[in-house]
């Protein structure tokens, strides 16, 4: 069957069309800046991008455009719409209301929407998306696959804060997780890839893109994850924070004059390796580049970042009370060797060895230690799009 793949942001759509049974890409693209002017791109299968301008007042429009494309009598990639068997929406936040993903009803909406205090910018988004979907597909069945849910199974102590247990009670004030998805998906094919019985695994999964979180995997269930109630705890990202003593935001505020909003802003946008790098860039080739011609503030970013994951590692091993493998992946994880050796290299107690040529490779799954080493270490590109056709199929 052909599952349609949507992801809606506040002002953009990405989507995939996928061949469940080959998992082949039949067509792909983008909507960006809906609800300002609009402009779509589409790519077949084989075939070149093609960009439209085109008006996009709300997303309804832009998924309009997009399953105009998918048909189009040109350059669609099917023949009517009637070869769009089901929708995979992501969705942010399912709260502790969503362990796995659902089918898409009016009560499972309802649910979603109870979640949107916790991630306001991005679940009322998700739930547009699925509202223009289901008035223009109304025949189609469509799931939901939430960020959040791989990360239910982690246990008490990992998700409570050290807060009063009230807010906990009250707000439901406690860490969720996010890219799930791809957590899950790269666990288990790194089990898989490595000849592991993933009941029977302690897995460390390193998802390293603009947004970067790390998870522990035990015998396949998370166990914990370094992002939060929202994505800014854990890490230094791109241009999060990550985390900090919470008391300079009290600090920065006075000195710097600013509201709540105004230090949601730069811990937001402003700092890990972009405000690191004094604003270099938040992209790791850009980093390299800068570290490798003397710039200092580049290298020192790149430094803090490797260190940041080597200590989650570390206390993930903790966690897991010991480690079969990690895995490596996303943008950064899949590409960036110099990370994944500098992060490496904090682990020569475990007996972890790395092959340097097979870590200076990029592109497919591939191990990156050596055949002695105590611990497997892969890159296993992740497929957040192929993940979510996969629990649409199983659900539908
Ligand atoms: P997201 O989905 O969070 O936007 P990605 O997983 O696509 O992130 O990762 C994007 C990041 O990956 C870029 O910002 C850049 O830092 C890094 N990246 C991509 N390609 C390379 C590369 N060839 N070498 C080093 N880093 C890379």
């Amino acid at each position: 069957m052909n599952v349609l793949v949507i992801n809606c942001g506040s002002s953009s759509l990405k989507y995939q069309l996928i061949n469940s049974d080959s998992e082949e890409v039949l067509a792909k693209g983008l909507c960006e800046r809906i609800g300002i002017d609009g402009r779509l791109v589409y790519q077949k299968a084989g075939c070149d991008k093609e960009t439209t301008e085109a008006p996009m007042p709300t997303h309804k429009e832009a998924i309009q455009m997009v399953l105009d494309a998918l048909v189009n009598e040109k350059t669609g990639a099917i023949a009517s719409l009637a070869e769009v068997n089901a929708v995979g929406h992501r969705i942010v936040h399912g709260g502790e209301k969503f362990a796995s993903s659902a089918v898409i009803t009016d009560e499972m909406m309802a649910a979603v929407a109870e979640c949107n205090d916790l991630a306001p910018l991005h679940n009322p988004a998700n739930l547009i998306g699925i509202n223009a979907c289901k008035e223009l597909m109304p025949d189609v069945p469509m799931v939901g696959v939430f960020d959040t849910a791989f990360h239910q199974t982690m246990p008490a102590k990992a998700y409570l804060y050290g807060l009063p247990y009230e807010y906990y009670e009250k707000y439901k004030v406690r860490r969720y997780g996010f890219h799930g998805t791809s957590h899950s998906f790269v666990s288990k094919h790194a089990a898989e890839f490595l000849g592991l019985d993933i009941n029977h695994s302690k897995i460390i999964v390193c998802h390293l893109g603009n947004g970067a979180s790390i998870s522990a995997v035990k015998d396949g269930k998370c166990v914990d994850t370094s992002m939060g109630l929202t994505p800014l705890e854990g890490l230094v990202m791109g241009t999060r924070s990550g985390d900090i003593d919470p008391a300079i935001m009290e600090f920065l505020a006075k000195k710097e004059n600013l509201d709540i909003a105004g230090v949601m802003n730069v811990l937001n946008k402003k700092s890990g390796v972009y405000g690191l790098s004094k604003e270099l860039s938040s992209d790791f080739r850009d980093l390299e580049e800068g570290m490798n011609s003397g710039n200092e503030y580049a290298a020192n970013a790149l430094e803090v970042f490797c260190y940041r994951v080597a200590k989650y590692v570390g206390s993930y091993v903790a966690a897991l009370n010991g480690v079969d493998a990690i895995a490596f992946t996303a943008g950064i994880g899949e590409n960036a060797g110099i990370v994944r050796e500098k992060v490496c290299e904090h682990f020569g107690y475990l007996g972890i060895k790395l092959d340097a040529e097979a870590n200076s490779k990029r592109g497919e799954d591939m191990v990156i230690s050596t055949p002695d080493s105590n611990v497997k270490v892969a890159v296993i590109p992740t497929n957040e799009e192929l993940a979510i056709c996969r629990e649409t199929v199983a659900l539908v």
